[in-house]
Protein backbone atom coordinates (compact mmCIF):
# COMPACT_ATOMS: atom_id res chain seq x y z
CA UNK A 1 0.00 0.00 0.00
CA UNK A 2 1.26 3.27 -0.31
CA UNK A 3 1.51 5.81 2.33
CA UNK A 4 3.26 9.27 2.80
CA UNK A 5 4.27 8.64 6.02
CA UNK A 6 6.03 5.45 5.76
CA UNK A 7 7.94 7.08 2.61
CA UNK A 8 8.67 10.35 4.63
CA UNK A 9 9.64 8.27 7.55
CA UNK A 10 12.74 6.95 5.58
CA UNK A 11 13.15 10.83 3.90
CA UNK A 12 13.52 12.33 7.31
CA UNK A 13 15.62 9.06 8.28
CA UNK A 14 18.23 10.14 6.00
CA UNK A 15 17.44 13.82 5.98
CA UNK A 16 18.38 14.02 9.78
CA UNK A 17 22.14 13.89 10.14
CA UNK A 18 21.55 16.62 7.62
CA UNK A 19 18.76 19.03 9.11
CA UNK A 20 21.00 22.02 9.42
CA UNK A 21 21.97 21.66 5.44
CA UNK A 22 18.73 20.82 4.49
CA UNK A 23 16.93 23.83 6.70
CA UNK A 24 19.15 26.72 5.42
CA UNK A 25 17.90 25.75 1.92
CA UNK A 26 14.82 26.84 2.73
CA UNK A 27 16.28 30.13 4.34
CA UNK A 28 18.27 30.74 1.73
CA UNK A 29 15.11 30.54 -1.14
CA UNK A 30 13.64 32.67 0.80
CA UNK A 31 16.22 35.63 0.71
CA UNK A 32 16.48 35.25 -3.23
CA UNK A 33 12.87 35.31 -4.04
CA UNK A 34 12.98 38.48 -1.63
CA UNK A 35 15.73 39.34 -3.61
CA UNK A 36 15.18 38.68 -6.85
CA UNK A 37 11.25 38.89 -7.04
CA UNK A 38 9.91 40.53 -4.83
CA UNK A 39 12.12 43.05 -4.38
CA UNK A 40 12.89 43.86 -8.11
CA UNK A 41 8.84 43.94 -8.99
CA UNK A 42 8.55 46.97 -6.58
CA UNK A 43 11.40 48.81 -7.84
CA UNK A 44 10.12 48.54 -11.30
CA UNK A 45 7.10 49.95 -10.41
CA UNK A 46 8.90 52.81 -8.47
CA UNK A 47 11.11 53.48 -11.67
CA UNK A 48 7.69 53.64 -14.32
CA UNK A 49 5.57 55.71 -11.65
CA UNK A 50 8.35 57.68 -11.61
CA UNK A 51 8.96 58.40 -15.31
CA UNK A 52 4.93 59.07 -15.52
CA UNK A 53 5.47 61.38 -12.62
CA UNK A 54 3.98 65.08 -14.76
CA UNK A 55 4.45 67.06 -11.84
CA UNK A 56 7.99 67.10 -12.21
CA UNK A 57 10.67 68.43 -14.61
CA UNK A 58 11.66 65.65 -17.30
CA UNK A 59 15.63 65.73 -15.67
CA UNK A 60 14.19 65.06 -12.12
CA UNK A 61 12.63 61.84 -13.25
CA UNK A 62 15.76 61.35 -14.99
CA UNK A 63 17.94 61.16 -12.11
CA UNK A 64 15.43 59.67 -9.96
CA UNK A 65 14.63 56.59 -11.69
CA UNK A 66 18.27 56.00 -12.33
CA UNK A 67 18.39 56.12 -8.32
CA UNK A 68 16.34 53.12 -8.08
CA UNK A 69 18.16 51.61 -10.64
CA UNK A 70 21.14 51.10 -7.87
CA UNK A 71 19.25 48.97 -5.28
CA UNK A 72 18.11 47.08 -8.50
CA UNK A 73 21.36 46.10 -9.00
CA UNK A 74 22.39 45.14 -5.53
CA UNK A 75 19.20 43.18 -5.39
CA UNK A 76 19.99 41.60 -8.73
CA UNK A 77 23.52 41.19 -7.00
CA UNK A 78 22.68 39.37 -3.75
CA UNK A 79 20.07 37.08 -5.13
CA UNK A 80 22.16 35.56 -7.80
CA UNK A 81 24.78 34.82 -4.81
CA UNK A 82 22.60 33.37 -3.12
CA UNK A 83 21.51 31.27 -6.06
CA UNK A 84 24.71 29.82 -5.96
CA UNK A 85 25.41 29.67 -2.39
CA UNK A 86 22.35 27.42 -2.25
CA UNK A 87 23.42 24.98 -5.19
CA UNK A 88 26.37 24.36 -3.68
CA UNK A 89 24.59 23.74 0.40
CA UNK A 90 23.09 21.42 -1.90
CA UNK A 91 25.13 19.53 -3.67
CA UNK A 92 26.95 18.60 -0.69
CA UNK A 93 24.50 17.38 1.82
CA UNK A 94 22.66 15.89 -1.22
CA UNK A 95 25.94 14.17 -2.26
CA UNK A 96 26.73 12.76 1.43
CA UNK A 97 23.13 11.98 1.79
CA UNK A 98 22.77 9.59 -1.64
CA UNK A 99 26.02 7.87 -0.50
CA UNK A 100 24.15 7.15 3.00
CA UNK A 101 21.24 5.81 1.07
CA UNK A 102 23.12 3.43 -0.95
CA UNK A 103 25.02 2.16 2.19
CA UNK A 104 21.87 1.65 4.13
CA UNK A 105 19.98 0.18 1.23
CA UNK A 106 23.33 -2.13 0.66
CA UNK A 107 23.35 -3.31 4.80
CA UNK A 108 19.53 -4.17 4.49
CA UNK A 109 19.62 -5.81 1.46
CA UNK A 110 22.33 -8.13 3.26
CA UNK A 111 20.51 -9.11 6.38
CA UNK A 112 18.31 -10.22 4.11
CA UNK A 113 17.55 -14.18 4.34
CA UNK A 114 18.03 -16.94 1.99
CA UNK A 115 14.40 -17.20 1.63
CA UNK A 116 14.11 -13.02 0.48
CA UNK A 117 16.69 -13.76 -2.56
CA UNK A 118 14.80 -16.75 -3.58
CA UNK A 119 11.79 -14.65 -4.33
CA UNK A 120 13.25 -11.55 -5.86
CA UNK A 121 15.01 -11.03 -8.92
CA UNK A 122 18.90 -9.61 -8.24
CA UNK A 123 18.42 -7.50 -11.16
CA UNK A 124 15.12 -5.64 -10.48
CA UNK A 125 16.84 -5.25 -7.05
CA UNK A 126 19.98 -3.52 -8.34
CA UNK A 127 16.98 -1.28 -10.06
CA UNK A 128 15.28 -0.58 -7.10
CA UNK A 129 18.47 0.45 -5.09
CA UNK A 130 19.04 3.15 -7.79
CA UNK A 131 15.44 4.55 -8.00
CA UNK A 132 15.44 4.99 -4.68
CA UNK A 133 18.55 7.00 -5.09
CA UNK A 134 17.26 8.86 -7.76
CA UNK A 135 13.89 9.80 -5.83
CA UNK A 136 15.79 11.03 -2.89
CA UNK A 137 17.04 13.51 -5.07
CA UNK A 138 14.21 14.08 -6.93
CA UNK A 139 11.88 14.52 -3.86
CA UNK A 140 14.60 16.91 -2.18
CA UNK A 141 14.80 18.79 -4.70
CA UNK A 142 10.64 19.63 -5.82
CA UNK A 143 10.26 20.00 -2.38
CA UNK A 144 13.23 22.88 -2.26
CA UNK A 145 13.01 23.90 -5.56
CA UNK A 146 9.26 23.88 -6.66
CA UNK A 147 7.19 23.58 -3.92
CA UNK A 148 9.14 25.94 -1.64
CA UNK A 149 9.45 28.55 -3.87
CA UNK A 150 6.03 28.82 -4.90
CA UNK A 151 4.59 29.00 -2.05
CA UNK A 152 6.66 31.93 -1.14
CA UNK A 153 6.18 33.64 -4.49
CA UNK A 154 2.73 33.63 -4.19
CA UNK A 155 2.40 34.56 -0.37
CA UNK A 156 5.31 37.68 -0.61
CA UNK A 157 3.33 38.48 -3.93
CA UNK A 158 -0.15 38.91 -2.43
CA UNK A 159 1.67 40.94 0.83
CA UNK A 160 3.25 43.01 -1.26
CA UNK A 161 0.28 43.70 -4.04
CA UNK A 162 -2.13 44.04 -0.66
CA UNK A 163 -0.29 47.07 -0.15
CA UNK A 164 -0.90 48.63 -3.64
CA UNK A 165 -4.54 46.95 -4.59
CA UNK A 166 -6.51 44.82 -2.14
CA UNK A 167 -8.33 43.73 -5.30
CA UNK A 168 -5.67 42.45 -7.27
CA UNK A 169 -4.18 40.87 -4.17
CA UNK A 170 -7.62 38.73 -3.42
CA UNK A 171 -7.75 38.07 -7.13
CA UNK A 172 -4.28 36.35 -7.46
CA UNK A 173 -4.89 34.81 -4.04
CA UNK A 174 -7.68 32.87 -5.19
CA UNK A 175 -6.82 31.88 -8.76
CA UNK A 176 -3.63 30.29 -6.83
CA UNK A 177 -5.21 28.45 -4.23
CA UNK A 178 -7.97 27.63 -7.19
CA UNK A 179 -5.05 26.39 -9.85
CA UNK A 180 -3.45 24.32 -6.61
CA UNK A 181 -6.22 22.46 -6.04
CA UNK A 182 -7.48 21.34 -9.58
CA UNK A 183 -3.36 20.43 -9.69
CA UNK A 184 -3.85 18.24 -6.52
CA UNK A 185 -7.06 16.42 -7.68
CA UNK A 186 -5.12 15.65 -10.93
CA UNK A 187 -1.92 14.19 -8.84
CA UNK A 188 -4.25 11.94 -6.97
CA UNK A 189 -5.33 10.28 -9.98
CA UNK A 190 -1.57 10.06 -11.35
CA UNK A 191 -0.44 7.97 -8.32
CA UNK A 192 -2.28 5.37 -9.77
CA UNK A 193 -0.94 5.53 -13.04
CA UNK A 194 2.25 5.78 -11.78
CA UNK A 195 2.44 2.53 -9.59
CA UNK A 196 1.60 0.89 -12.58
CA UNK A 197 4.57 2.07 -14.62
CA UNK A 198 6.56 1.53 -11.60
CA UNK A 199 5.46 -2.20 -11.37
CA UNK A 200 5.70 -2.69 -15.24
CA UNK A 201 9.35 -1.46 -15.19
CA UNK A 202 10.62 -3.58 -12.39
CA UNK A 203 8.80 -6.56 -14.14
CA UNK A 204 10.72 -6.00 -17.72
CA UNK A 205 14.27 -5.44 -15.14
CA UNK A 206 13.25 -8.41 -13.84
CA UNK A 207 13.26 -10.43 -17.20
CA UNK A 208 15.62 -8.58 -18.94
CA UNK A 209 18.48 -9.05 -15.69
CA UNK A 210 16.72 -13.30 -15.30
CA UNK A 211 17.90 -13.65 -19.59
CA UNK A 212 20.94 -12.11 -19.22
CA UNK A 213 21.89 -14.67 -16.31
CA UNK A 214 20.27 -17.42 -18.39
CA UNK A 215 21.84 -16.54 -21.64
CA UNK A 216 23.75 -20.27 -21.75
CA UNK A 217 20.05 -21.59 -21.34
CA UNK A 218 19.08 -19.52 -23.82
CA UNK A 219 21.59 -20.21 -26.57
CA UNK A 220 21.83 -23.97 -25.77
CA UNK A 221 18.06 -24.64 -25.73
CA UNK A 222 17.59 -22.10 -28.99
CA UNK A 223 15.18 -20.03 -27.08
CA UNK A 224 15.82 -16.74 -28.43
CA UNK A 225 12.29 -16.29 -30.23
CA UNK A 226 10.54 -17.49 -27.28
CA UNK A 227 12.68 -15.18 -24.77
CA UNK A 228 12.20 -12.99 -27.04
CA UNK A 229 8.40 -12.96 -27.46
CA UNK A 230 7.92 -13.10 -23.60
CA UNK A 231 10.59 -9.96 -22.81
CA UNK A 232 8.02 -8.40 -25.70
CA UNK A 233 4.94 -8.81 -23.25
CA UNK A 234 6.35 -7.31 -20.52
CA UNK A 235 7.74 -4.10 -22.98
CA UNK A 236 4.76 -4.44 -24.21
CA UNK A 237 3.11 -4.54 -21.02
CA UNK A 238 5.40 -0.98 -20.40
CA UNK A 239 4.67 0.59 -23.08
CA UNK A 240 1.03 0.58 -22.72
CA UNK A 241 1.62 1.88 -19.04
CA UNK A 242 3.70 4.64 -19.90
CA UNK A 243 1.91 5.74 -22.77
CA UNK A 244 -1.04 5.55 -20.28
CA UNK A 245 0.75 7.87 -18.26
CA UNK A 246 2.02 10.07 -20.45
CA UNK A 247 -1.23 10.65 -22.29
CA UNK A 248 -2.64 11.31 -18.52
CA UNK A 249 -0.34 14.23 -18.56
CA UNK A 250 -0.84 15.07 -21.99
CA UNK A 251 -4.75 16.21 -20.33
CA UNK A 252 -3.52 17.43 -17.40
CA UNK A 253 -1.51 20.18 -19.41
CA UNK A 254 -4.17 20.89 -22.04
CA UNK A 255 -6.58 22.28 -18.64
CA UNK A 256 -3.50 24.48 -17.05
CA UNK A 257 -2.88 25.62 -20.34
CA UNK A 258 -6.52 26.75 -20.63
CA UNK A 259 -7.09 27.90 -16.73
CA UNK A 260 -3.51 29.80 -17.48
CA UNK A 261 -4.17 31.72 -20.35
CA UNK A 262 -7.87 32.58 -19.39
CA UNK A 263 -6.92 34.11 -16.17
CA UNK A 264 -3.95 35.57 -17.88
CA UNK A 265 -6.48 37.36 -20.34
CA UNK A 266 -8.55 38.46 -17.14
CA UNK A 267 -5.76 39.81 -15.04
CA UNK A 268 -5.17 41.80 -17.87
CA UNK A 269 -8.48 43.39 -18.66
CA UNK A 270 -9.23 43.80 -14.67
CA UNK A 271 -5.68 46.03 -14.78
CA UNK A 272 -6.53 47.75 -17.32
CA UNK A 273 -10.28 49.09 -15.88
CA UNK A 274 -8.48 49.42 -12.75
CA UNK A 275 -6.02 51.83 -14.45
CA UNK A 276 -9.01 54.08 -15.91
CA UNK A 277 -10.60 54.49 -12.16
CA UNK A 278 -7.60 55.65 -11.01
CA UNK A 279 -7.37 52.67 -8.99
CA UNK A 280 -4.16 51.45 -9.85
CA UNK A 281 -0.92 53.24 -11.43
CA UNK A 282 1.00 52.11 -14.38
CA UNK A 283 4.04 51.31 -11.72
CA UNK A 284 1.53 48.96 -9.80
CA UNK A 285 0.39 47.07 -13.36
CA UNK A 286 4.06 46.44 -14.12
CA UNK A 287 4.92 45.43 -10.60
CA UNK A 288 1.52 43.16 -10.40
CA UNK A 289 2.50 42.05 -14.31
CA UNK A 290 6.26 40.83 -13.06
CA UNK A 291 4.63 39.19 -10.06
CA UNK A 292 2.02 37.28 -12.52
CA UNK A 293 5.03 36.22 -14.80
CA UNK A 294 7.15 34.95 -12.12
CA UNK A 295 4.40 32.80 -10.58
CA UNK A 296 3.19 31.66 -13.86
CA UNK A 297 6.63 30.23 -14.54
CA UNK A 298 6.89 28.33 -11.63
CA UNK A 299 3.32 27.65 -11.07
CA UNK A 300 3.27 25.04 -14.38
CA UNK A 301 6.40 23.46 -12.55
CA UNK A 302 3.85 22.84 -9.85
CA UNK A 303 2.03 20.01 -11.21
CA UNK A 304 4.96 18.19 -13.32
CA UNK A 305 6.62 18.69 -9.86
CA UNK A 306 4.15 17.08 -8.53
CA UNK A 307 3.37 14.64 -10.48
CA UNK A 308 7.35 14.17 -10.24
CA UNK A 309 7.42 14.35 -6.69
CA UNK A 310 4.55 11.25 -6.72
CA UNK A 311 6.53 9.13 -9.14
CA UNK A 312 9.44 9.99 -7.13
CA UNK A 313 7.40 8.40 -3.80
CA UNK A 314 5.94 5.63 -5.66
CA UNK A 315 9.87 4.18 -6.87
CA UNK A 316 11.36 5.11 -3.44
CA UNK A 317 8.08 2.84 -2.36
CA UNK A 318 8.99 -0.18 -3.88
CA UNK A 319 12.40 -0.25 -1.52
CA UNK A 320 10.77 0.94 0.86
CA UNK A 321 9.01 -2.40 1.49
CA UNK A 322 11.64 -4.20 0.94
CA UNK A 323 13.38 -2.31 3.83
CA UNK A 324 9.71 -3.24 6.28
CA UNK A 325 9.76 -6.77 4.93
CA UNK A 326 10.12 -9.48 7.21
CA UNK A 327 13.52 -10.34 7.57
CA UNK A 328 12.75 -14.42 8.34
CA UNK A 329 15.73 -15.18 10.15
CA UNK A 330 16.63 -13.00 12.71
CA UNK A 331 19.18 -12.73 15.32
CA UNK A 332 18.09 -12.58 19.13
CA UNK A 333 17.78 -9.14 20.47
CA UNK A 334 20.18 -10.52 23.38
CA UNK A 335 22.17 -13.21 21.89
CA UNK A 336 23.77 -16.57 23.77
CA UNK A 337 27.79 -15.82 23.41
CA UNK A 338 28.90 -19.07 21.24
CA UNK A 339 29.59 -22.49 22.94
CA UNK A 340 29.64 -24.26 19.98
CA UNK A 341 33.29 -25.54 19.81
CA UNK A 342 33.21 -29.09 19.99
CA UNK A 343 30.78 -30.28 16.64
CA UNK A 344 28.21 -32.34 18.08
CA UNK A 345 25.05 -31.49 16.36
CA UNK A 346 21.25 -32.76 17.15
CA UNK A 347 18.25 -32.08 15.44
CA UNK A 348 15.18 -32.84 17.76
CA UNK A 349 11.53 -33.70 16.28
CA UNK A 350 12.46 -31.05 13.65
CA UNK A 351 9.53 -30.31 10.68
CA UNK A 352 9.93 -27.75 8.14
CA UNK A 353 8.56 -26.79 4.76
CA UNK A 354 9.32 -24.51 2.44
CA UNK A 355 5.30 -23.61 1.72
CA UNK A 356 2.96 -24.55 4.41
CA UNK A 357 1.11 -27.58 3.77
CA UNK A 358 4.09 -29.08 2.37
CA UNK A 359 6.70 -30.91 4.66
CA UNK A 360 10.09 -31.53 3.49
CA UNK A 361 11.36 -33.08 7.01
CA UNK A 362 8.90 -34.17 9.61
CA UNK A 363 9.82 -35.10 12.96
CA UNK A 364 13.30 -35.30 12.29
CA UNK A 365 15.66 -37.21 14.58
CA UNK A 366 19.44 -37.22 14.15
CA UNK A 367 22.16 -36.74 16.46
CA UNK A 368 25.69 -36.53 15.19
CA UNK A 369 28.76 -37.01 17.63
CA UNK A 370 31.36 -34.89 18.38
CA UNK A 371 34.19 -35.52 15.16
CA UNK A 372 31.28 -38.06 13.84
CA UNK A 373 31.69 -38.35 9.81
CA UNK A 374 28.21 -38.36 7.95
CA UNK A 375 27.03 -39.50 4.58
CA UNK A 376 23.97 -38.60 3.71
CA UNK A 377 22.05 -40.03 0.62
CA UNK A 378 18.92 -40.34 -0.78
CA UNK A 379 16.98 -39.72 -3.97
CA UNK A 380 17.04 -36.28 -5.30
CA UNK A 381 14.54 -33.68 -3.88
CA UNK A 382 14.68 -35.90 -0.37
CA UNK A 383 15.81 -33.42 1.25
CA UNK A 384 19.10 -33.78 1.72
CA UNK A 385 20.09 -30.07 0.81
CA UNK A 386 17.39 -28.72 3.25
CA UNK A 387 18.93 -30.72 6.47
CA UNK A 388 22.23 -28.48 5.71
CA UNK A 389 20.30 -25.36 4.87
CA UNK A 390 18.44 -25.40 8.48
CA UNK A 391 21.80 -26.44 10.26
CA UNK A 392 23.04 -23.30 8.64
CA UNK A 393 20.09 -21.29 9.66
CA UNK A 394 19.27 -20.06 5.63
CA UNK A 395 15.77 -20.71 7.31
CA UNK A 396 14.69 -21.30 10.57
CA UNK A 397 12.98 -24.62 11.76
CA UNK A 398 8.77 -24.72 11.33
CA UNK A 399 8.94 -26.49 14.98
CA UNK A 400 11.79 -28.67 16.83
CA UNK A 401 15.13 -27.58 17.26
CA UNK A 402 18.55 -27.71 16.26
CA UNK A 403 21.64 -27.60 18.83
CA UNK A 404 25.20 -27.77 18.57
CA UNK A 405 27.08 -28.62 21.25
CA UNK A 406 23.90 -28.75 23.17
CA UNK A 407 23.02 -24.46 22.42
CA UNK A 408 20.19 -24.19 20.09
CA UNK A 409 21.33 -22.47 16.86
CA UNK A 410 18.63 -19.46 17.15
CA UNK A 411 19.97 -18.45 20.43
CA UNK A 412 23.32 -17.54 19.14
CA UNK A 413 23.96 -15.05 16.26
CA UNK A 414 23.75 -16.13 12.37
CA UNK A 415 27.14 -15.12 12.32
CA UNK A 416 28.52 -17.07 15.38
CA UNK A 417 26.94 -20.03 14.14
CA UNK A 418 28.31 -20.11 10.55
CA UNK A 419 31.77 -19.62 12.18
CA UNK A 420 31.70 -22.59 13.03
CA UNK A 421 30.82 -24.37 10.38
CA UNK A 422 32.59 -24.83 6.93
CA UNK A 423 30.29 -25.15 4.11
CA UNK A 424 30.68 -26.29 0.43
CA UNK A 425 27.57 -25.89 -1.31
CA UNK A 426 25.77 -27.91 -4.26
CA UNK A 427 26.31 -24.50 -6.33
CA UNK A 428 29.45 -22.85 -5.50
CA UNK A 429 29.29 -19.25 -6.60
CA UNK A 430 32.13 -17.07 -7.08
CA UNK A 431 32.47 -13.31 -5.93
CA UNK A 432 34.23 -11.48 -9.21
CA UNK A 433 37.10 -10.88 -8.00
CA UNK A 434 40.84 -12.85 -7.91
CA UNK A 435 41.05 -16.53 -6.98
CA UNK A 436 43.16 -15.44 -4.42
CA UNK A 437 40.54 -13.44 -2.54
CA UNK A 438 38.22 -16.04 -3.68
CA UNK A 439 40.14 -18.68 -1.47
CA UNK A 440 40.85 -16.32 1.43
CA UNK A 441 37.64 -15.21 2.11
CA UNK A 442 37.01 -17.81 4.60
CA UNK A 443 39.37 -16.46 6.97
CA UNK A 444 40.66 -12.73 7.56
CA UNK A 445 43.94 -12.06 7.38
CA UNK A 446 44.79 -15.41 5.51
CA UNK A 447 48.43 -15.29 4.01
CA UNK A 448 49.79 -16.03 0.41
CA UNK A 449 51.09 -19.11 2.22
CA UNK A 450 48.05 -20.68 3.78
CA UNK A 451 46.18 -19.91 0.35
CA UNK A 452 48.37 -21.59 -1.83
CA UNK A 453 48.41 -24.48 0.69
CA UNK A 454 44.55 -24.70 1.11
CA UNK A 455 44.78 -24.80 -3.19
CA UNK A 456 47.39 -27.26 -3.34
CA UNK A 457 45.52 -29.50 -0.87
CA UNK A 458 42.15 -28.57 -2.77
CA UNK A 459 44.20 -29.84 -6.32
CA UNK A 460 43.27 -26.33 -7.44
CA UNK A 461 47.00 -25.39 -6.99
CA UNK A 462 48.13 -26.46 -10.74
CA UNK A 463 45.37 -25.46 -12.94
CA UNK A 464 45.48 -21.78 -11.03
CA UNK A 465 49.11 -21.73 -11.67
CA UNK A 466 48.37 -22.54 -15.13
CA UNK A 467 45.83 -19.44 -15.88
CA UNK A 468 47.25 -16.00 -17.43
CA UNK A 469 47.25 -14.23 -14.30
CA UNK A 470 47.92 -16.85 -11.57
CA UNK A 471 46.12 -16.54 -8.57
CA UNK A 472 45.30 -12.85 -9.23
CA UNK A 473 43.17 -14.24 -12.19
CA UNK A 474 39.64 -13.03 -12.44
CA UNK A 475 36.62 -15.94 -12.45
CA UNK A 476 34.26 -13.44 -14.04
CA UNK A 477 30.51 -12.80 -12.60
CA UNK A 478 29.87 -15.69 -10.32
CA UNK A 479 32.95 -17.69 -11.43
CA UNK A 480 31.75 -18.34 -14.90
CA UNK A 481 35.19 -18.08 -16.36
CA UNK A 482 36.15 -21.74 -14.49
CA UNK A 483 34.73 -25.02 -15.20
CA UNK A 484 32.02 -26.47 -12.67
CA UNK A 485 35.12 -29.06 -11.32
CA UNK A 486 37.69 -25.76 -10.67
CA UNK A 487 34.97 -24.12 -9.66
CA UNK A 488 34.40 -26.35 -6.80
CA UNK A 489 37.80 -27.22 -6.20
CA UNK A 490 37.98 -23.47 -5.21
CA UNK A 491 35.08 -23.38 -3.19
CA UNK A 492 36.95 -26.67 -1.42
CA UNK A 493 40.28 -24.79 -0.99
CA UNK A 494 38.08 -21.75 0.51
CA UNK A 495 35.98 -24.53 3.11
CA UNK A 496 39.57 -26.04 4.07
CA UNK A 497 40.80 -22.48 5.37
CA UNK A 498 38.38 -21.87 7.06
CA UNK A 499 38.74 -23.21 10.71
CA UNK A 500 35.41 -24.47 12.21
CA UNK A 501 34.96 -27.41 13.96
CA UNK A 502 32.24 -28.65 11.86
CA UNK A 503 32.35 -29.56 8.26
CA UNK A 504 29.47 -29.89 5.57
CA UNK A 505 30.06 -31.12 2.04
CA UNK A 506 26.68 -30.67 -0.46
CA UNK A 507 27.57 -32.85 -3.33
CA UNK A 508 30.44 -31.03 -2.86
CA UNK A 509 32.44 -33.65 -5.47
CA UNK A 510 29.66 -33.69 -8.02
CA UNK A 511 31.62 -31.94 -10.66
CA UNK A 512 34.92 -34.01 -10.39
CA UNK A 513 35.51 -36.55 -12.29
CA UNK A 514 36.60 -39.73 -10.28
CA UNK A 515 40.26 -39.55 -10.79
CA UNK A 516 40.34 -35.40 -9.29
CA UNK A 517 38.17 -37.04 -6.79
CA UNK A 518 40.11 -39.68 -5.43
CA UNK A 519 42.81 -37.21 -5.19
CA UNK A 520 40.97 -34.57 -3.17
CA UNK A 521 39.44 -37.73 -0.82
CA UNK A 522 42.92 -37.65 0.70
CA UNK A 523 42.93 -34.11 1.21
CA UNK A 524 39.49 -34.06 2.73
CA UNK A 525 40.06 -37.03 5.28
CA UNK A 526 43.09 -35.08 6.49
CA UNK A 527 40.67 -31.93 6.89
CA UNK A 528 37.62 -34.27 8.18
CA UNK A 529 39.88 -35.20 10.90
CA UNK A 530 38.87 -33.54 14.59
CA UNK A 531 35.92 -32.36 12.50
CA UNK A 532 32.24 -33.38 12.73
CA UNK A 533 31.25 -33.77 8.62
CA UNK A 534 28.09 -34.54 7.09
CA UNK A 535 29.06 -35.26 3.62
CA UNK A 536 26.46 -35.54 0.84
CA UNK A 537 26.99 -37.45 -1.88
CA UNK A 538 25.63 -39.15 -5.30
CA UNK A 539 28.56 -41.17 -5.60
CA UNK A 540 28.58 -43.49 -2.95
CA UNK A 541 32.16 -44.46 -2.71
CA UNK A 542 32.44 -40.79 -1.62
CA UNK A 543 31.23 -41.47 1.07
CA UNK A 544 31.71 -45.60 1.70
CA UNK A 545 34.06 -44.88 4.65
CA UNK A 546 31.91 -42.46 6.90
CA UNK A 547 31.05 -43.76 10.31
CA UNK A 548 27.71 -43.60 9.44
CA UNK A 549 25.82 -43.56 6.86
CA UNK A 550 21.91 -41.84 7.03
CA UNK A 551 19.64 -42.76 3.68
CA UNK A 552 17.55 -40.64 3.50
CA UNK A 553 13.65 -40.68 1.58
CA UNK A 554 10.98 -38.28 1.22
CA UNK A 555 12.19 -36.29 5.03
CA UNK A 556 13.23 -39.82 6.92
CA UNK A 557 15.77 -41.80 7.76
CA UNK A 558 14.80 -44.81 6.29
CA UNK A 559 17.86 -46.71 6.94
CA UNK A 560 21.21 -45.65 8.98
CA UNK A 561 24.76 -47.58 9.69
CA UNK A 562 27.75 -48.21 8.45
CA UNK A 563 28.67 -49.16 4.59
CA UNK A 564 29.13 -52.94 5.74
CA UNK A 565 26.15 -52.94 7.68
CA UNK A 566 24.22 -51.31 5.49
CA UNK A 567 25.14 -53.91 2.73
CA UNK A 568 24.17 -56.63 4.76
CA UNK A 569 20.50 -55.00 5.63
CA UNK A 570 20.09 -55.73 1.74
CA UNK A 571 17.65 -52.78 1.57
CA UNK A 572 17.59 -49.13 0.51
CA UNK A 573 20.96 -48.56 0.23
CA UNK A 574 22.73 -52.41 -0.82
CA UNK A 575 19.98 -51.04 -3.80
CA UNK A 576 21.60 -47.85 -4.63
CA UNK A 577 24.92 -49.66 -4.20
CA UNK A 578 24.31 -52.08 -6.42
CA UNK A 579 23.25 -50.50 -9.05
CA UNK A 580 26.23 -47.99 -8.54
CA UNK A 581 28.91 -50.66 -8.61
CA UNK A 582 27.03 -52.62 -11.48
CA UNK A 583 27.69 -50.48 -13.94
CA UNK A 584 24.71 -48.20 -14.03
CA UNK A 585 25.34 -44.35 -13.24
CA UNK A 586 22.91 -43.34 -10.04
CA UNK A 587 19.46 -43.05 -10.21
P1 LIG B 1 18.08 -32.86 -2.05
O1 LIG B 1 19.19 -32.01 -1.64
O2 LIG B 1 17.93 -34.10 -1.23
O3 LIG B 1 18.11 -33.19 -3.50
P2 LIG B 1 16.46 -30.64 -1.22
O4 LIG B 1 16.69 -30.63 0.22
O5 LIG B 1 17.18 -29.64 -2.04
O6 LIG B 1 16.72 -32.09 -1.80
O7 LIG B 1 14.92 -30.48 -1.51
C1 LIG B 1 13.93 -31.13 -0.79
C2 LIG B 1 12.57 -30.68 -1.30
O8 LIG B 1 12.36 -29.32 -1.03
C3 LIG B 1 12.41 -30.85 -2.79
O9 LIG B 1 11.11 -31.35 -3.02
C4 LIG B 1 12.54 -29.45 -3.34
O10 LIG B 1 11.73 -29.28 -4.46
C5 LIG B 1 12.07 -28.60 -2.20
N1 LIG B 1 12.80 -27.31 -2.18
C6 LIG B 1 14.12 -27.18 -2.09
N2 LIG B 1 14.47 -25.86 -2.04
C7 LIG B 1 13.31 -25.17 -2.10
C8 LIG B 1 12.98 -23.77 -2.09
N3 LIG B 1 13.92 -22.82 -2.00
N4 LIG B 1 11.67 -23.43 -2.18
C9 LIG B 1 10.72 -24.37 -2.26
N5 LIG B 1 10.96 -25.69 -2.27
C10 LIG B 1 12.24 -26.11 -2.19
MG1 LIG C 1 20.68 -31.17 -2.74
Amino acid sequence: MFSFSRIFKYIWLFIKPYKTAFFSLFFLALGRILFSGILTGYLYKNIIDTLNNTLISIQDRYHLALLFVIPMAVAFVISMFMTRYMEWVNFRYLSKVLKNIYDYSFQRLMTHSYGFYNNTFAGSLVAKVKRLVKSFETVNNIMVNTFWSIILMVISSTVALYFQSKTLALYFLVWCIFYSIITLFFVKQKIKIDMQRAEADSRMTGVLADSITNISNIKVFSAFTKEFYAFKEVSTFLKDRRYAAWKFSLNRHALQAFLMTSFHIFILMTMISLWSRGEITVGVFVMAYVYFIGIIDRIWDLSSGLTNFMEALTDAQEMVDIFEQNIEVKDLVVPENSRMKEGVIEFKNVSFGYIEEVDVLSNFNLKIEKGEKIGLVGHSGSGKSTITKLLLRFTDVNSGEILIDGQNISNVTQDDLRRAISYVPQESILFHRSIKENIGYSKDGATDEEIIEAAKKAHAHNFIESMSHGYDSLVGERGIKLSGGERQRVAIARAMLKPAPILVLDEATSSLDSVSEAFIQDAFNELMKNKTTIVIAHRLSTIQKMDRIIVLDKGKIVEEGNHKELLEKNGFYANLWNRQTGGFLEE
